[in-house]
């Protein structure tokens, strides 16, 4: 996409993403393409590709650019990939999903930040991506399995509808932990044994559900 914020797209990959040790080309080419800038107000559009999270209303934030990339990263996508991601937010992170994989399954539980991703998708013609307002943490049981599942919000345990959602072969990554801080979890599904591994300690805002936080 040609946009005034090119340069500072391909700085944030260069200084941001590499040295840390993003290495998946699919991965490295979405955030080299996907306009950032575009996903929070105008306002903060300068800021969009600092080195830092930024708030999208609601209470909630979208993550720092690095952290969008190590999450989608540890998935290990393929270009046939469905995916499921809970908590849509401002739709970022969907839209980096969107660039690598065959098809998105995005959960939001506020309705005005679904509204307002839905517009963004449907402005940069991202027709892969389907969304739905809902408890997230039941999952979305029609069109499981999936491949993959992303979870942008803490939770203080694993939702067990997730994992029973996960195809086998399959990579969740969950951040999982209290308020303050999260362990960044990456959990695998082959041959109906599951592990799991912490990759990064993280905070996010809450996950809020049935298998969630049961408040704000
Ligand atoms: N991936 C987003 C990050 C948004 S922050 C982005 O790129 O902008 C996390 C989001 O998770 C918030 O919008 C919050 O409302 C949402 N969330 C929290 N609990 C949820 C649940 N149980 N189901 C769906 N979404 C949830």
């Amino acid at each position: 996409m040609r946009d005034g914020y090119q340069k500072a797209r391909t700085r944030m990959v260069e200084e941001q993403l590499i040295p840390r040790g993003i290495v998946d080309p699919n991965v490295l080419a979405a955030m080299a393409a996907v306009p950032r800038h575009f996903f929070v107000e105008e306002a903060l559009r300068p800021q969009a590709y600092g080195d830092f999270p930024l708030p999208i209303g609601e209470g909630q934030t979208i993550s720092q650019p690095y952290i969008v990339a190590l999450m989608t990263q540890l998935l290990e996508l393929k270009k046939t990939d469905r995916v499921l991601e809970i908590g849509t937010g401002c739709g970022y992170q969907s839209a980096i999903l969107a660039a690598i994989c065959r098809r998105v399954y995005t959960v939001e539980r506020i309705k005005p930040l679904l509204a307002r991703a839905r517009r963004n998708f449907d402005r940069l013609q991202l027709f892969n991506i389907l969304s739905k307002a809902d408890d997230g943490t039941a999952g979305w049981a029609e069109h499981a399995p999936f491949d993959a599942i992303i979870v942008t919000a803490g939770g203080p345990r694993i939702p067990q509808p997730l994992v029973e959602q996960l195809a086998d072969p399959g990579t969740m990554v969950i951040p999982v932990g209290d308020r303050d801080s999260q362990a960044l979890t990456v959990i695998k599904k082959a041959e109906g044994e599951i592990s799991s591994r912490v990759a990064e300690y993280v905070r996010f805002v809450k996950l809020v559900g049935a298998h969630g936080w049961q408040s704000e």
